[in-house]
């Protein structure tokens, strides 16, 4: 890091810490910004800022949004009787662009994983539980993605809805086994919706 002066150095290792930002590439990244035109260094900074200010989980579903209910929660035409569970926000955003699925989503915001000491308690399990105490909701589809902390994940909380006697069903495996439900096709996705199963 030598061979930077201090703020480019700053800035490259901040880059670094987005996914999928190695070294090489912050490292162009931050000789982009600098390059630049001040104000629009600016908006990308501000934007930045901002979006992390103004935007927080939906008080029902835990989606990322602006206000204190979700658009698709507050939306009176969704289908409140079911709930699809994905792992992030960008999960709900691939889900809605296949136009196919009119329920409600829940956002679990991680999966378990013993590995990274993440367990049930620290992602929105319990927020869904308290969502099917009124009776309301008669099925609850598990749309984690098909790893395997995914899958245990989905296991674990069909285990606990078992006995509330709401129909839970897992989306099926046109997916292929290690993938990102975020990276899938509208037609794939569409069909492992339509082929889930009872779990
Ligand atoms: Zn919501």
């Amino acid at each position: 890091m030598d061979y930077y002066a201090l703020p480019i150095a700053k800035l490259i290792e901040q880059l670094s810490k987005l996914p999928g930002i190695g070294k090489k590439t912050a490292q162009r990244l931050a000789f982009y910004i600098l390059e630049m035109d001040p104000l629009e260094v600016e908006k990308l900074a501000s934007s930045i800022k901002e979006a992390k200010e103004k935007i927080h989980y939906c008080k029902i579903c835990c989606n990322l949004t602006e206000d204190e209910i979700c658009h698709i929660c507050s939306d009176h035409k969704r289908d409140k009787s079911t709930i699809c569970v994905v792992e992030g926000a960008k999960d709900v955003v691939a889900m809605e662009k296949t136009r196919e699925y009119k329920g409600l989503y829940h956002v679990l915001h991680g999966v378990i994983s013993p590995m990274d000491n993440i367990g049930p308690d620290q992602i929105k399990v319990k927020e869904l539980l308290k969502r099917l105490e009124d009776g309301e909701v008669k099925e609850v589809i598990l749309a984690t993605n098909p790893t395997v902390e995914g899958e245990a994940t989905a296991l674990y909380i069909s285990k606990l809805l078992k006995p509330l006697g709401v129909k839970t069903t897992r989306i099926a495996h046109g997916i292929p086994v290690g993938g990102d439900l975020e990276y899938f096709d509208e037609v794939t996705l569409s069909k492992a919706m339509e082929n889930r199963r009872e779990i």
